[in-house]
C-alpha cells in the first residue's frame, strides 16, 4: 500500500516542480512586455490558439515570457501602436497547437492517477469484483482458520466453570454433529450467539471449545480489523469471510469484540457522514447473516463486553439471537480455572486451590491463567524445584497492582460497603412486596458496577404508583443502607439513583401519578421534539415537577429506611454470607430473611 502512495506522491511532486522548469516561459503581462518592445529587446511575439503570448527576446530561441491576452485583435492593434510609438518591428505570429505528447501527457497525469488509484482500490476489494482478490489483499478478510487436524484440540474440558453458558451452547455444538436430526424435525437452529462478558472470561475459549466439540473448523476474526482506512474495505471483507465460511462449513465463525462494528448507527459523535464505513460495514454483515439460509453450517459466535450499545438490528430474530452471559468466575468457578491451569504446573506439595481461589476475587479466567504462569516464573527465578503457596502469593500481589489500575479488585472496605449495600437492596425489595422477585446477589464485580442484584424480568404490562414506589425504594435501599449502617456515602449508587431518579420523574411527567400535576402527560412519543431545549411546559410547571418528583424520592427512601430498621439483623448476616460466598440465591436469602411477604 505505500509503495503506491510513495509513487503517488513522487509523481505528483515531479509535476508541479519539473512540469514547470526553468526552461518555461515567465508568466508575464502586456504592460512589462510594453516596457521591453520600447527597449527593442523583443523579436518576435507569437499568439498560440488565439489566447496566450509567447515572447521571444532578441538573441533566444525560446519564449521567454507569456501572458494571456483577450483579444487577438485589440492585441494586434496594441502591438502596432507599441510598434509605431517606440519605432520597433515586432513580428507578430500565429500559432496553433494542441500540445506534444509530452504535454498532453502531463495534461492528463493527475486523471490516469485517479484513474489508476481507482482501479486499484476497485481491485483492492478482490472478492467483491470477482477478481483475483486484490493487489495486497486490502479486501481479504485476514480470518484465521483453525483447522481441526492441525491446532491442538480445545474441548469443554479445558473450559472452567460457565456451567449455564455451556449448557445454552451445547445445543449449537448438537446441531453441528448431527444437523439431519434438526432438518428432519424442520426445526430451525440460532444462526448465531452473542458471548457477553468482561474480557478474559474465556469467550473465545468457549467458541473454539465449540467448534472442538463438534469437530468442525474454527475461523476467528476481530471486529476491529474491518475497520480500516479504507471505504468499502469492511464491506468487502465482511463479503469475503462470508464467502470462506461457507466453503468451510460446517464449521464456526467468531468475531471479537464484535463492538467495533456493530455499535448501534446513527448515534454518537461525528455520527454525520464520519460512520459511514463502519456502518456499511454492518449492514453488510446484516445482509450476509440474513442472506445464508438457517441450515448452511455456518454458525456465528461473537463476542463483546457490551451489549447494550450493539446495534439493536443485530440481536433481531435469525441474527444473534441469543446472547450468552460469560461473567467473572465465583470462588468455585476460581477453584475449577485454577484445576485447569495448575495442570500444566509442577506443584509443591500441599498446595491449597481453594486458598488460590479465595485470594482472587474479581479474577478473569485470563487473569488466573496469568497468576499461574507468573507464579512459575516466579519460582524459576528463585530456583526452586516445584511452585509453592508463596510464589502464588507473590504473582497474585503483582497481578493485583495491575488489576487496581483497572479498579477491578476491591479493598476490603470497599468489599464490606458493597456487600451491605447489595444486601440492602436484597432486604428492601424482599419486604416489598410489589418489588421484583429477587434471583441472586453478588458483590463480584461486573464492568463498573462492583455487586449487583438479579431481578426477574418484570412480565406487568401496567405499572401502578403503588409497584414503582417499591421499586424506587429497592433501588434506594442499597444508599440507605450504606448511610444507616457506616453514616457514609459512595459514588457505586450512581446507577441506582439515576433509576430512581427518572423513574420518579417519568411518574411525574408522563403517567399522571402526582396529584399536583394531574393526569396529563408531557411525553412524547413522537420523539420528535427536543427536550433538552423546549419544554412544553412553563418554569412554573418545572419547578412544580421537579418538586413531586422530590416528594416520591423521599417518600421511597421513607419506605426503604423502615424496612431497614426492622431487619437490621437480618441485613447483617445477609451481608455477611455475600462476604463470604460472594454471591448468593433466593434460597439464601429466603434463609435469613425468612418468607417473603407478599
Ligand atoms: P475473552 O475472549 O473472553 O477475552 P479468552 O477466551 O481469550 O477471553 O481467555 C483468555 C485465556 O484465559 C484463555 O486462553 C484461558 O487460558 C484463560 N481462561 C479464561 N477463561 C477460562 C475458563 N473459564 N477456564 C479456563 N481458562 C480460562
Ligand atoms: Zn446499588
Amino acid at each position: 500500500m505505500w509503495g503506491w502512495l510513495v509513487i503517488f506522491a513522487l509523481t505528483l511532486v515531479w509535476w508541479v516542480f519539473v512540469g514547470n522548469e526553468a526552461g518555461a516561459p515567465k508568466a508575464s503581462n502586456w504592460s512589462e512586455v510594453k516596457e521591453l518592445v520600447s527597449k527593442g529587446e523583443v523579436e518576435k511575439i507569437v499568439v498560440v490558439n488565439r489566447e496566450r503570448a509567447e515572447v521571444f527576446v532578441e538573441g533566444q530561441d525560446a519564449a521567454a515570457y507569456e501572458f494571456t491576452i483577450g483579444s487577438v485583435e485589440v492585441f494586434d492593434n496594441d502591438l502596432k501602436q507599441a510598434n509605431e510609438q517606440f519605432g520597433q518591428s515586432v513580428v507578430l505570429d500565429y500559432r496553433n497547437e494542441r500540445g506534444g505528447f509530452l504535454g498532453t501527457l502531463v495534461g492528463f497525469l493527475p486523471w490516469l492517477l485517479i484513474i489508476g488509484f481507482w482501479i486499484f482500490l476497485m481491485r483492492g476489494m478482490g472478492g467483491a469484483m470477482g477478481g483475483p482478490g486484490g493487489m495486497m489483499g486490502v479486501g481479504r478478510a485476514k480470518a484465521q482458520i483453525f483447522d481441526k487436524e492441525k491446532q491442538e484440540k480445545i474441548t469443554f474440558k479445558d473450559v472452567a466453570g460457565l456451567e449455564e453458558a455451556k449448557v445454552e451452547i451445547m445445543e449449537i455444538v448438537d446441531f453441528l454433529k448431527k444437523p439431519e436430526k434438526y432438518k428432519d424435525l424442520g426445526g430451525k437452529i440460532p444462526k448465531g450467539a452473542l458471548l457477553v462478558g468482561p474480557p478474559g472470561t474465556g469467550k473465545t475459549l468457549l467458541a473454539k471449545a465449540v467448534a472442538g466439540e463438534a469437530d468442525v473448523p474454527f475461523l476467528s476474526i476481530s471486529g476491529s480489523d474491518f475497520v480500516e482506512m479504507f471505504v468499502g474495505v469492511g464491506a468487502s471483507r465482511v463479503r469475503d469471510l462470508f464467502r470462506q465460511a461457507k466453503e468451510k462449513a460446517p464449521c464456526i465463525l467468531f468475531i471479537d469484540e464484535i463492538d467495533a462494528i456493530g455499535r448501534a448507527r446513527g448515534r454518537g459523535a461525528g455520527s454525520f457522514g464520519g460512520n459511514d464505513e463502519r456502518e456499511s460495514t454492518l449492514n453488510q454483515l446484516l445482509t450476509e447473516m440474513d442472506g445464508f439460509g438457517t441450515n448452511a453450517g455456518v454458525i456465528l459466535l461473537a463476542a463483546t463486553n457490551r451489549a447494550d450499545i450493539l446495534d439493536k438490528a443485530l440481536m433481531r430474530a435469525g441474527r444473534f439471537d441469543r446472547q450468552i452471559e460469560v461473567g467473572l468466575p465465583e470462588i468455585r468457578e476460581r477453584e475449577q480455572i485454577f484445576d485447569v491451569h495448575l495442570k500444566k504446573l509442577k506443584l509443591a506439595r500441599g498446595l491449597d486451590r481453594s486458598f488460590l481461589a479465595k485470594q482472587t476475587p474479581g479474577f478473569s479466567g485470563a487473569d488466573i491463567a496469568n497468576v499461574c504462569n507468573e507464579a512459575a516464573l516466579i519460582a524459576a527465578r528463585g530456583n526452586k524445584s516445584s511452585v509453592g503457596k508463596a510464589d502464588f502469593s507473590a504473582a497474585i500481589d503483582r497481578i493485583v497492582g495491575g488489576l487496581e489500575r483497572r479498579s477491578l479488585v476491591m479493598s476490603p472496605e470497599e468489599k464490606k460497603l458493597t456487600a451491605f449495600h447489595e444486601a440492602g437492596h436484597a432486604t428492601v425489595s424482599w419486604f416489598l412486596k410489589n418489588a421484583d422477585p429477587l434471583i441472586k446477589v453478588t458483590i463480584i464485580p461486573r464492568g463498573k458496577a462492583l455487586g449487583a442484584s438479579w431481578y426477574l424480568p418484570d412480565e406487568r404490562h401496567n405499572t401502578t404508583r403503588e409497584q414503582f414506589l417499591d421499586k424506587i425504594a429497592s433501588l434506594l435501599g442499597g444508599r440507605v443502607t450504606e448511610q444507616m449502617f457506616f453514616g457514609t456515602a459512595e459514588t457505586g449508587a450512581l446507577n441506582d439513583l439515576e433509576r430512581a431518579t427518572k423513574m420518579a420523574y417519568a411518574m411525574v411527567a408522563f403517567f399522571g401519578m402526582s396529584e399536583r400535576i394531574g393526569n396529563l402527560s408531557y411525553y412524547d412519543s413522537t420523539g420528535n421534539s427536543d427536550m433538552a431545549f423546549t419544554k412544553p411546559f412553563s418554569e412554573k410547571t418545572a419547578q412544580q415537577i421537579d418538586e413531586e418528583t422530590k416528594k416520591i424520592l423521599l417518600e421511597a427512601e421513607a419506605m426503604a429506611r423502615e424496612v431497614i430498621e426492622a431487619h437490621r439483623e437480618g441485613l447483617t448476616r445477609l451481608a455477611e454470607r455475600l462476604l463470604e460466598r460472594e454471591t448468593v440465591f433466593t434460597e439464601d436469602v429466603e434463609e435469613i430473611l425468612g418468607a417473603r411477604n407478599g
